[in-house]
């Protein structure tokens, strides 16, 4: 196999080099100021670290299509949580960390649980309501947190008795943010990684794929919850006094800023934002104070001044001004392609899919009517008629898209499973005639997403580096898929930067990706050439003939189905109007009449 090269090629050292030289010189500054600046210098960094943890877990779950207008709560309640624990009730500072981090991912939990159900604005606004609803708390559980006055006597940290002073508690914060910058760089490049990205846009797609959407939805929430608890805690070891306006609506309207501001492609975003974040606010200060010598408001409006000038400028904030993405291509630095035989369909035996009487109904339009088809196992069966005939919706109801409004599926015997989710796992596999790609990703990472059936690798292990061998595997396997396809050489391009028909072409990978049993293709020859179309041919039948794959094929191009398939069913206003050999179809005049015209 020649993945080495296909491997060496999809890793631009020029991206990683810059990647590296920007991550040193934050290092090189944060260091320095760690060890030689005054108190009020390293106050400000310990303080921008803290907001990175905070925004890595919030631009994770920006990344993943959500949004959180309240989550300087959980700073709030890490640190009142950790505070009270240590002050009131003699927990060791070691020991409050944890369980305050816990305790944010418990009501991350809850909260995730009752909201994520929510759709359109009602979620956002969901978000505003608890970030307000328990910074009052902190105000007015007065007798707890010492109320709008605040909460003094917070113990530092300390472990065998060596108490961490100012600075060493600063620099904790950033060997935090150090070790949580690796693990997220690893979280957006692992299998969760992967299709959290697409459930902003592709959430059909995704399930589709196996992913259960509002599960990932909710561990991504809970991970930046608990993020937050960790940065709360370690805020008020550093601090030792809290106030509840830290934590109120403005700071999280902050937090978020500081997420756009940095961007949400990469963890790295996080930690340029909450720098650059400060770097503005503390320039507008001096230049409105000391230069200009202007009241202090309007120090604030030059400030929204700037931020907008930024955003502007570099909509998808300054990791894309930086021109840096998750670190290099889809191919993980650490994950080394081994050699592992190309998939074999998940089945044996021939597998049947049988539709019985099957209606699909959208309010008073009927899609599908009565319609009954058996798909014959391990041949090539197309699909064909006129647009809005039903074909797609047909792809739809047999993979749990849409529920059919009546009538029953079955697959190798049994019941279809209720959702598209679980449909793939039983090895059904698709294409979608609208392409369905995450069109910032490259190529390698879409096929990747195929595999996530194949995979177990959560968000931790994919923090902790676990998850080597599993994505080595899958990523020859999605160099192997590339290739069946005629795109090896295309694995490092960005999907957006393809023609249409490639892109259908990497769907078609995609598929292959969770090693099905049937395969269901929607128009896969939109858009390609004659030579590509023959290659899709010629692909089919090897699929048929040496994976003993089933192919279900919508297709408009009479040449490629009549060529290739074994079987042909037709579809005409929703109901099934002919099936047969394409000898046979070729010659129904029903067909002939109703789509095919004469010429064919
Ligand atoms: P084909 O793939 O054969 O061109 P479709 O299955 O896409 O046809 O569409 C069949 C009919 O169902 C069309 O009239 C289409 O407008 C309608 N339809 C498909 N999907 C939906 C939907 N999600 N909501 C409402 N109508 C739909
Ligand atoms: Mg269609």
């Amino acid at each position: 196999m020649n993945t080495d090269n296909a491997a060496a090629r999809l890793a631009p050292p020029r991206r990683l080099d810059r990647e590296r030289l920007m991550l040193g010189a934050i290092a090189v500054l944060v260091a320095s100021l760690l060890l030689t600046a005054s108190t009020y210098y390293v106050g400000l960094v310990a303080v921008v670290g803290v907001n990175a943890i905070v925004v890595m877990g919030l631009g994770f779950l920006m990344a993943t299509g959500q949004i959180s207008l309240g989550h300087a709560a959980f700073l709030g309640l890490g640190a009142y949580g950790s505070a009270l624990l240590t002050a009131r009730w003699g927990v060791p500072v070691l020991l409050a960390i944890p369980c305050a981090t816990a305790l944010c991912a418990v009501v991350g939990y809850v909260l995730a649980r009752l909201t994520l159900q929510l759709k359109g604005h009602y979620l956002p606004l969901a978000t505003l309501a608890y970030g307000m609803a328990i910074s009052v708390c902190f105000v007015a559980a007065i007798e707890l947190t010492g109320g709008a006055s605040g909460l003094t006597g917070v113990k530092p940290l300390s472990v065998f008795g060596w108490v961490f002073d100012t600075r060493s508690t600063a620099t904790l914060i950033w060997v935090v943010v150090a070790l949580l910058l690796v693990g997220y760089r690893r979280i957006y490049r692992g299998r969760v990684g992967r299709v959290a990205r697409a459930l902003k846009s592709n959430g059909v797609m995704v399930s589709a794929f196996g992913v259960d959407v509002p599960a990932t939805r909710t561990r991504i929430f809970v991970l930046s919850a608990a993020l937050g608890g960790l940065a709360g805690a370690l805020y008020a070891c550093y601090m030792q006094f809290l106030s509840p306006s830290t934590f109120s609506l403005g700071a999280s309207i902050n937090l978020l800023i500081m997420a756009v501001l940095g961007g949400v492609v990469g963890p790295m975003g996080a930690i340029l934002g909450a720098i650059f974040f400060t770097v503005i606010e503390l320039s507008a200060q001096k230049l409105i104070a000391n230069v200009l010598n202007l009241p202090g408001q309007v120090e604030t409006m030059v400030f929204g001044v700037m931020l907008i000038v930024m955003l502007l400028k570099w909509p998808h904030g300054l990791l894309s001004w930086a021109r840096l993405g998750e670190g290099g291509a889809g191919a993980r630095d650490d994950a080394r392609p081994v050699a592992v035989p190309v998939p074999a369909s998940r089945m044996q035996a021939p597998v049947s899919l049988v539709a019985h009487n099957v209606t699909k109904k959208f309010g008073g339009l009927t899609a599908l009517a009565d319609v009954s088809v058996a798909i014959p196992g391990a041949a090539i069966t197309g699909l064909i008629g006129p647009n809005g005939a039903g074909k797609s919706t047909l792809f739809n109801v047999l993979t749990q898209v849409y529920p059919a409004t009546s009538g029953s599926v079955s697959f190798n015997g049994k019941p279809l499973p209720s959702t598209s989710q679980e449909v793939v796992r039983q090895g059904i596999a698709r294409t979608f005639q609208h392409v369905q790609l995450v069109q910032d990703l490259d190529v390698l990472r879409n096929v990747l997403i195929g595999g996530y059936v194949n995979g177990r690798a959560g968000l931790l292990s994919s923090a902790f580096g676990r998850d080597r061998a599993e994505e080595a595997r899958l990523m020859d396997e999605a160099l192997a898929a590339l290739r069946r396809v005629g795109l090896l050489e295309l694995a490092g391009v960005k999907v957006s930067e393809l023609p249409l028909g490639s892109q259908r072409m990497v769907e078609v990978a995609r598929a292959l990706m969770a090693r099905p049993a049937l395969l269901l293709l929607d128009e896969p020859a939109a858009g390609l050439r004659a030579p590509e179309k023959e290659r899709l041919a010629r692909l089919l039948q090897s699929l048929r003939d040496e994976d003993g794959m089933t192919v279900l094929i919508v297709e408009h191009d009479m040449e490629l189905v009549m060529g290739c398939a074994d079987y042909l069913f037709v579809l005409n206003f929703g109901k099934l109007l002919a099936q047969g050999t394409p000898a046979q179809i070729r010659s129904n005049p029903e067909v002939i009449d109703a789509y095919l015209g004469t010429d064919a």
